[in-house]
């Protein structure tokens, strides 16, 4: 049994839009998987209809065993779902937004306030318990929405973006919850447009791009697929243009900033030294940030590149 199972799942909106192509995706139970992609590439989609907030147009999609179709109610059950917005009534206190929660589920009282204790430790937010919720930090607020989700024990939490906008001390606090969550049994699917909290978290991944599913791996051999790390130099002095150095696409981001792609078979070795030679001094280099973006654009080559004759 999967935690999930999806077969050709579509979606077409009602203004003809077609969101969803066709996808297949499998999620073994225990997992820690990640769905990336691209704005308006389906992700949401998806999620609403594995969570029963969008009709899909066919396919079926399982939860635990559970036909969302034939068997709903139990497909419900097992579904944790935190979503992007910030969505409880801001008036409630947090112990209250996780016991009406847990009513809503059907969870007799007893078992509510117990479960509602054990989720707010969890989430380190049990000495706020009776504050007001409005009046939470924001990244507060994203672990509420994550006690929320889990106060029935749903064997599978969904978390769509659920560290956007919040600094990384926080973000990184978060990702230390989540794994004990996932530790303790729950599979967790997460949606991000960090690849670093992919990458930390996440052992395999699904890549969606408009509607269909054009990378389903684990995270390892996805990395390694890649052929190409990019970086960002520093510069000691003003450059006019970026340098020709055969091998090394590079590109002048401002006069003392240059950004390099440098392939894995040549190594940085061989740029320092071609650099050296034209007597430009690099006195920093990064990763280039979002990693993500670059790795979906690389993958996009990949596969470009691949189909030519
Ligand atoms: P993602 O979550 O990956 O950003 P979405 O699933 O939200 O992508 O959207 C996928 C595509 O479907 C987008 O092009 C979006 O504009 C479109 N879409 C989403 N919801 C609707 C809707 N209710 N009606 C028509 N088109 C929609």
């Amino acid at each position: 049994m999967k935690a999930l199972s999806i077969r050709n799942l579509r979606k077409t909106y009602n203004n003809g839009f077609e969101a969803l192509k066709g996808i297949d995706l499998d999620v073994e139970v225990g997992d820690f998987f990640a769905l990336l992609g691209p704005n308006g590439a389906g992700k949401s989609t998806a999620i609403g209809i594995i969570s029963s907030l969008v009709n899909a147009s066919a396919g079926s999609v399982s939860i635990f065993g559970h036909d969302l179709h034939s068997d709903r109610t139990q497909a419900k059950t097992c579904i944790g779902l935190v979503p992007q917005e910030i969505n409880f009534n801001q008036f409630d206190t947090v112990k209250n937004i996780l016991i009406n929660q847990a009513g809503y589920y059907g969870l007799p009282r007893k078992l509510a306030l117990q479960r509602t204790e054990l989720c707010l430790k969890q989430m380190d937010l049990w000495e706020k318990r009776d504050t007001v919720s409005r009046r939470l930090s924001g990244g507060m607020k994203r672990r509420v929405m994550i006690a929320r989700a889990m106060v029935h024990a749903p064997k599978l939490l969904i978390l769509d973006e659920p560290t956007a906008g919040v600094d990384i001390e926080i973000r990184r606090a978060m990702w230390k919850m989540m794994e004990a969550v996932n530790q303790q049994g729950t599979t967790i699917i997460l949606t991000t447009h960090y690849l670093e909290e992919a990458e930390s978290l996440c052992r395999n991944i699904a890549i969606i791009d408009q509607g269909k599913i054009v990378e389903n791996s684990d995270m390892s051999s996805l990395l390694a697929k890649l052929q190409v790390d990019h970086f960002v130099m520093d510069l000691a002095q003003p450059l006019a243009a970026a340098p020709q150095i055969d091998g090394f696409k590079m590109e002048l981001l401002t006069d003392k900033s240059l950004a390099v792609a440098v392939p894995k078979q040549s190594g940085l070795n061989q740029l320092f030294s071609e650099l050296t030679q034209r007597n430009i001094q690099v006195i920093s280099l990064k990763n280039k940030t979002n990693r993500l973006e670059q790795l979906f654009m690389d993958l996009v080559d990949a596969k470009t590149a691949g189909s030519q004759p």
